[in-house]
């Protein structure tokens, strides 16, 4: 081994069977344990992590040994966020066929910029585009980008509507920039994610120029208190408030913008899914009268990371916003994937969407989604007869808990954490510290909802 060269070498492990034996050998005893074990890694893997702390090697080492060295000492040190007690942030698991469609397309190394770099992904985009816009119900000519996550579906769902908004009033963004122009006005609620606040940064809107409307007790805006809108303003809801979980009156306040000649963007990272599901559209009423819409395939829809889509009703506007040129550029006959993104160069994120929407079809978002809610519901009802207090009204998948005071709710869920038998994070709601819990993988059973319960109420015992 050590007198080929390094070409020698990559051209013959590239194709070596064993090795392609070792990662399936790692990866399946992974999933093995996955679903049974603590979710929080142990004190001793996290220690173990020194063991990565080399100096940058003289010589190139065996393939063989850097898989052991990430099976031995990576993968303790992982988060089970594919099993089902892992209830901390918005986090999906895995439909394994989203994992296994990653997994043979990765060694295909797509760049789905282009038609002519990627056909597949540029045919699968075009395709995921109108189930998308089925499932939904959105306007036929929506357009889909396949970006990041919501993050940067909110950016560019902004984007779009800020060329759309000021291109109306005789201004083109792109060429004349932000000096000078005419002033967006934002209206958005009180409750808004901050990365909608992120987004609105970037795109120099100017975060002190929002308009913000009060919210209810379950954080959503109150549709008697948005201000008068016109075709100024950009007005930004969210199907699924990261706390709480509620939803926004979608109907009234589209009907409202979309007389007035504003843009609406919906926030639905998480949300949005509960369109696709019987019990739950109603939620949702009304959200197809918005402009733009964000959500991520990450979260519900238990896509391998990362994985986010920006709708948008105007798509001229998003294309327009998001263009760019080049005299190397070869347009394709179809569709060009980059034309919707920010970015030129992409991971083909689409073939594991594509897979995980073909594999569960309509019935199964319908039951893989509705499932999160009645786990919630479930963990709603045995905490509260445990003696817990819940905040919320448990509209989707998050629940919101809390005991006798802030003191023994933050030393609880610090002892929940520490149990690592699930793992939740904290926030802090209407005034009250809070922990925080969100079913998002479809892997969350009834017993892992019980046997978390079980650690809930043996942290509070022991505050
Ligand atoms: C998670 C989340 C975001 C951000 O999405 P990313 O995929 O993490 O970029 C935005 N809004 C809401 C309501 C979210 O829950």
């Amino acid at each position: 081994m050590e007198s080929k060269t390094i070409h020698e070498k990559m051209f013959q492990e590239i194709k070596d069977p064993a090795l392609f034996k070792q990662i399936q050998q790692y990866a399946s005893e992974y999933i093995e344990q996955a679903f049974e074990r603590n979710v929080y890694p142990e004190q001793s893997a996290l220690a173990n992590l020194k063991s990565f702390e080399e100096v940058f090697p003289e010589q190139s080492s065996h393939i063989s040994t850097i898989l052991k060295q990430l099976n031995e000492y990576g993968a303790p040190a992982t988060v089970s966020e594919i099993g089902g007690r892992y209830f901390g942030f918005v986090v999906g698991g895995i439909v394994p066929a989203g994992l296994f469609a990653r997994i043979l397309t990765d060694c295909w190394d797509q760049n789905s910029a282009m038609q002519v770099l990627s056909p597949v992904s540029a045919k699968l985009e075009m395709v995921v585009e109108k189930w998308l816009q089925q499932l939904f119900h959105l306007p036929e000519q929506t357009a889909a980008g396949f970006v990041s996550g919501t993050s940067a579906a909110t950016f560019s769902g902004l984007a779009a509507a800020r060329y759309h908004l000021l291109k109306k009033l005789g201004w083109d963004i792109n060429e004349l920039g932000l000096y000078q122009a005419p002033q967006i006005r934002i209206v958005t609620g009180k409750e808004a994610h901050s990365t909608v606040l992120k987004a609105i940064g970037l795109l120099g809107l100017g975060k002190n120029h929002i308009e913000w409307v009060d919210t209810d007790d379950q954080g959503r805006i109150i549709p008697e208190k948005i201000p008068p809108l016109d075709n100024k303003t950009l007005v930004i809801l969210q199907a699924g408030n990261v706390n709480s979980g509620s939803f926004d009156p979608f109907e009234r306040i589209c009907d409202q913008a979309n007389a007035a000649g504003a843009w609406v963007h919906i926030d639905g990272a998480f949300g949005l899914w509960a369109a696709a599901v019987d019990d739950l559209k109603h939620l949702t009423k009304g959200m197809e009268k918005a402009n733009s819409w964000s959500v991520d395939g990450h979260k519900t829809l238990n896509t391998p990371y990362d994985s986010g889509i920006i709708l948008c009703k105007e798509r001229e506007a998003l294309v327009s916003a998001l263009h760019m040129s080049g005299s190397y550029i070869v347009l394709g006959e179809e569709r060009d994937p980059m034309f919707y993104t920010p970015e030129m160069s992409r991971r083909a994120r689409i073939f594991e969407i594509w897979a995980t929407m073909k594999f569960l079809g309509k019935a199964g978002i319908n039951e893989m989604v509705g499932t999160l809610h009645k786990r919630a519901l479930q963990f709603a009802k045995e905490l509260t007869s445990h003696g817990f207090q819940i905040l919320n009204k448990v509209y989707f998948n998050q629940v919101l808990v809390c005991c006798e005071n802030d003191n023994i709710t933050k030393a609880t869920l610090e002892n929940i954490q520490q149990q690592r038998v699930c793992w939740c994070g904290g926030a802090h709601w209407h005034g009250k510290a809070v922990i925080r819990i969100s079913v998002c993988s479809w892997a969350t059973t009834t017993k892992d909802v019980s046997k978390s319960v079980q650690s809930f109420i043996q942290a509070r015992k022991s505050v």
